[in-house]
Formats: C-alpha cells, structure tokens, sequence
C-alpha cells in the first residue's frame, strides 16, 4: 500500500473501528500490522516486533505455520463450513478423537462452540440444566474466586473479578454470585487450612443454593495474572465432591501446555466436571472453543426434563477451525513443546528476577510460559507501548502488570530481547501514571 494512503486509513481506523477496552474519542495509538511470520509481527512502514503476546495466548507456534495454512487451504478448498445441526463432518470427528486423547479421564461429551467466553455460557448452562433435569432446580447460584477472569458476556462477566471486571457499571443486571478470596497460597506453596476457609464456608453455608464452582486452574489470566497452589486446587475439588457441587474448569488461557501440563488441572492431578477450552485451540488461527463435560453431567441433562442441551450457535463446530485445530493439535503433540515450556520457563526466571530489587516492583513471578512483573502502580499505556515497540518488541501490558506469554517456538535470543525490553522499562518511573 502506497505510503501516502496511510493518514485515510489511520482517520478511518480511529473513527470508525472500536478497538478492545477502548474509549473512541479518546483512542490510543494502535500499530497498523502488514504481516506475521514465525515470532516476528511486521508493522506497515516495515518494522518488524518480537511477538511477547502470542496474541493473547492463542498463537503458540507462532505466526504463518505451514501445517496450519496448509489444513485450512485443504479444508476451504472442500468446504469452508456447513451447519451442525443434523449434519456432522470429518473435521469435527477427527478434533474429537484428538481431543479425547488429551483430555483428562472422564471428560468426553463436547460441545464446540465459537469462542471462550460462549464456552463459559455453555458450561454454565450445561450445570444448571444438570440440577433442573436432577430435579434440583434451587441450585442456581455459583461461587469463584476473586481476580479471576472468564470472558465479556453476561454470565461470564458475572463470575469475572468484580472489582478489574467492574461489576459496578452492570449492577442490577448482573447477577450477583458468590466469591471467595483469591488464595493466599501460591504455586509452588502448601495451602494452610486459612487459606481454604472462606471457600469452604461460602460453599459449606450455601451448598444447596450452589451449580457449581467455576475457576481458572492454577494460573489466573486476564483478572490479574497470578498463580496459585495446586493443593488450593486439588482441596476445591475435595470439596465440591463432598457437597456435591460441580466444578468448572476455565482452561482457556492455560490449555495446550502454557503451564508446563498440556491441561493446567494436571498440576493437581484433578479434573473438573466441566472443562472450558479455547484461545490455543486452533493455534491462534480461528476462533473457536469448547465446552466438554462428563457422561453423569451429559446423561442427567439428556435424560431429564426438556431432554435436550438448550445451545447450538450457527457456527457450532466450523471445519475450518476444526481442521485447523486438528493440525495446530498435530504439531503440538509432535514437538517437544514441555522441554521448550521450561526451556522458556527457566529462562523468564533468570532474566526477570533482577527486576524484584526495583524501587516499582511489588513482585515477579513465572509459571511455565508465562513471566509476569507486577508494579506497585500502573503503566502509562501509551508511553510504554511506544517505547516497547520502538526496541522492536511486542509486548501489551495492562494495569499494573506487564507479563509474557510468547510462542512455544520462540529463540532464547529474542526471549531475552523481551526479557530485556521489560528490563529497561520497569526501571523507568516515567513509564507510571502520575510520573
Ligand atoms: C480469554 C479468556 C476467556 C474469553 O475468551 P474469548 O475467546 O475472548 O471470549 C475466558 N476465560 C479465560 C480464562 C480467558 O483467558
């Protein structure tokens, strides 16, 4: 595109096109990309970015894979979609079969669905229809904890952090559920019995008003990236057995290896009732997610009243991303992605921890593929975006933290451009609100 077209498309860009989290009189900058390939996002006027982002954890092999453009070249050439009601196709069958061979024991009822926060009303859906086909119907409610993050839509918005997912703008038409402290224990840590004691209380006091418990495994994303222990995990599971509540597991962000486990629940060695996939499903490729659940689960809503599963969107399991979801699987399956998680892993600890002796550090944590230094205040986003992307990185932090989450794939060469990057910024107390 000639230089010269480049204002209109800037004018129109800013006018016209709502971006995420935005305000549209008053837009930030955003970054005209031309193309991808590999780790490596080249903007319009030809500067080329180190992708720290995976853009928001999907792109795990990185940009402009050859398995992947060849599945969906292959699958558009046959069909590029086709309806899911009364019609099944190869696709969706061979994402089946490979995601049974992933999944933990028991979950094998899916339901593919278009993106992670639909796999989130789906799941919430499939548990209160299990307690109106169970005869149950008073267990309406849900309980989570705080910081967590489970999409944009109502109901997953309702079980988002109520402060970081402003729960205030839609009060009275939210509905208002139960949450309990984010652990105080960190992975890596025992969990105390105080640790656990909210949880327990809130669920033991409210267990026949109660669905279903819904919480990221392990590794909090979006509602403040933080991780935590796996006996917490492995204790809510305990508990929701006991009282006989179900459990809901958001894998959205951390499925497909992000953690060091293909499923972030095997650090706990549990599986929920209903797990929530997405995000790295299709590589980064297409949207496209899931909610699977269990033969109790499946078979309660099916044989009980209406007799049905009361959901199917009109993309409902697309050949196009199933089959590049297919191959995305193939290639993560085929590598040796768990020796380059901790590769990544030991890496993010050594290049970040100088960070924990900064003057606006509160802390610095790492978990699988995922770096995270948070501040005590947040970042001037325009300021730090400019000045990451001038050194030729791509690195989107929110809030008071600024966080890694890159390819697989990824060189240690240009992770530590990255790590670097983060460095040098983070010293910086111009790049603070109020500096
Ligand atoms: C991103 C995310 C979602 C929402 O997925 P969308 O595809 O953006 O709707 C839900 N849960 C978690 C944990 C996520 O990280």
């Amino acid at each position: 595109m000639p230089k010269r077209c480049m204002p209109n498309r800037t004018v129109i860009d800013h006018e016209h096109l709502w971006h995420p989290y935005t305000s549209m009189s008053a837009p930030l900058p955003v970054y005209p990309a031309a193309s991808a390939d590999g780790v490596r996002i080249t903007l319009q006027d030809g500067r080329e970015l180190i992708d720290g982002m995976s853009s928001w954890w999907s792109c795990i092999h990185g940009y402009n894979v050859p398995e992947l453009n060849a599945a969906a070249a292959e699958q558009l050439g046959r069909m590029a979609h086709v309806m899911f009601g009364g019609i099944t196709h190869e696709p969706a069958i061979a994402l089946a079969e490979r995601l049974l061979g992933l999944l933990p024991a028991g979950l094998d009822k899916i339901f593919l669905c278009d993106s992670g926060s639909v796999a989130v009303e789906v799941a919430m859906k499939m548990a209160l229809q299990f307690w109106h086909a169970a005869g149950l119907p008073a267990r309406k409610q849900f309980l989570t904890i705080r910081g967590g993050y489970h999409g944009d839509t109502f109901h997953a918005m309702s079980v988002c952090d109520p402060e970081t997912g402003m729960h205030g703008i839609f009060s009275g038409v939210l509905p208002a559920y139960y949450f309990a402290p984010r652990p105080g224990c960190r992975f890596g840590s025992p969990c105390r019995p105080q640790d656990l004691a909210p949880f327990e209380d809130l669920l033991a006091r409210n267990q026949h008003t109660i669905a279903a418990v819904i919480m990221e495994p392990i590794a909090q994303g979006a509602g403040g990236m933080y991780f935590y222990s796996a006996h917490y995990l492995r204790a809510v599971r305990e508990l929701c057995t006991r009282f006989g509540v179900l459990l809901i597991l958001d894998e959205i962000a951390t499925g497909f290896g992000r953690t060091g486990r293909m499923f972030a629940c095997e650090h706990a060695g549990i599986a929920p009732d209903i797990m929530c996939i997405g995000k790295a499903l299709t590589g980064g490729y297409m949207s496209l997610a899931a909610a699977i659940t269990t033969e109790r689960v499946a078979g309660t809503i099916s044989n009980g009243d209406p007799g049905l599963f009361m959901h199917g969107p009109t993309f409902m399991a697309n050949p196009l991303g199933c089959s590049i979801a297919c191959a995305s699987i193939d290639k993560l399956t085929a590598s040796p992605w768990r020796e380059r998680v901790s590769a990544i892993e030991r890496q993010l600890s050594a290049e970040l921890a100088p960070a924990a002796g900064f003057a606006h550090v509160a802390d610095v944590r790492v978990l699988g593929a995922i770096g995270v230094v948070e501040l005590t205040r947040p970042v001037t986003m325009e300021r730090i975006q400019q000045r990451f992307v001038e050194q030729g990185v791509w690195i989107r932090p929110f809030g008071r933290l600024v966080y890694l989450m890159p390819p697989y794939v990824i060189e240690p060469r240009d992770l530590q451009r990255l790590t670097r990057a983060i460095i040098d910024a983070v010293q910086d107390s111009s790049m603070l609100e109020g500096n």
